[in-house]
């Protein structure tokens, strides 16, 4: 795969980088993403990714944008208000880096379309806010054996796990909480959505281009009122119906 000079110009910042170099910059080309959920973490994951250089980027989302996401989604414009997200954020990515092809999904991921849209795709990154729909993708990832990279976030605080086999998101969250709650009830920092966001971006990075080490059965746990962060292991789960086989 060779590369124009205006990519070689665009991505000189990578090139120089031992940990990505020319065969990190390919693989990033290669590479197919799935962006689940185009909103606080996958806004700002996206345009990421896209400038990264990602070859193709598939967002799925059925979500139209509203005045009350630009708070901190920053892919969307005030003029893009009422648009789907995902046409909108496609227009923003391409305009963003040229080079990158955009996959939109308008539709919301099921457990019946799930795997079947998983299965295009090298690395999914997950950024929705609703349980039922991460472990419908948590069981459709581990079944086709795909790397979940996924950041949730909520107030001030906000966590990035990378799931492989097992441990997967399942032996982290073995039930749907009844008392979980939506940044629309509890609120968010715009800002924090671009932490959170921009750091499952740079674990999506680090998958496909094999750099340092991944965040793999671990979970990065971000408190932004505090100013800190510290990484835990995630425990696997022997008794776990979706990697505990
Ligand atoms: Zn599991």
């Amino acid at each position: 795969m060779i590369f124009s000079e205006d990519e070689v110009e665009r991505y000189a910042r990578h090139l120089v980088l031992s940990e990505v170099g020319g065969p990190g910059q390919q693989a990033l080309k290669r590479a197919r993403v799935l962006i689940v959920g185009a909103g606080g973490v996958g806004s700002p994951a996206a345009l990421y990714l896209a400038a990264a250089g990602v070859g193709t980027l598939g967002l799925i989302d059925d979500d139209v944008v509203g005045l009350s996401n630009l708070q901190r989604q920053i892919a969307f414009s005030t003029a893009q208000v009422g648009r789907s997200k995902v046409e909108a954020a496609a227009e923003r990515l391409v305009g963003l880096n040229p080079h990158v092809a955009v996959e939109t999904f308008a539709e919301r991921i099921t457990a019946e379309n799930a795997e079947s849209r998983i299965a295009a795709f090298d690395v999914v990154l997950d950024g929705t806010d609703d349980f039922q729909t991460r472990l419908w993708v948590n069981a459709a990832c581990v079944a086709a054996g795909k790397p979940l990279v996924s950041g949730a976030l909520g107030r001030w605080n906000g966590q990035i796990g990378v799931f492989a086999g097992q441990p997967c998101y399942q032996c982290l969250v073995p039930e749907i909480p009844l008392d979980a709650e939506t940044c629309a009830r509890v609120g968010v920092v715009g800002a924090l959505t671009g932490v959170i966001g921009s750091m499952a971006a740079l674990e999506v990075i680090k998958l496909i281009t094999g750099a340092g080490e991944a965040l793999t059965g671990r979970l990065m746990l971000y408190d932004g009122l505090a100013g800190s962060a510290r990484a835990v292991r995630v425990a696997a789960d022997p008794e776990c119906p979706v990697c505990g086989g």
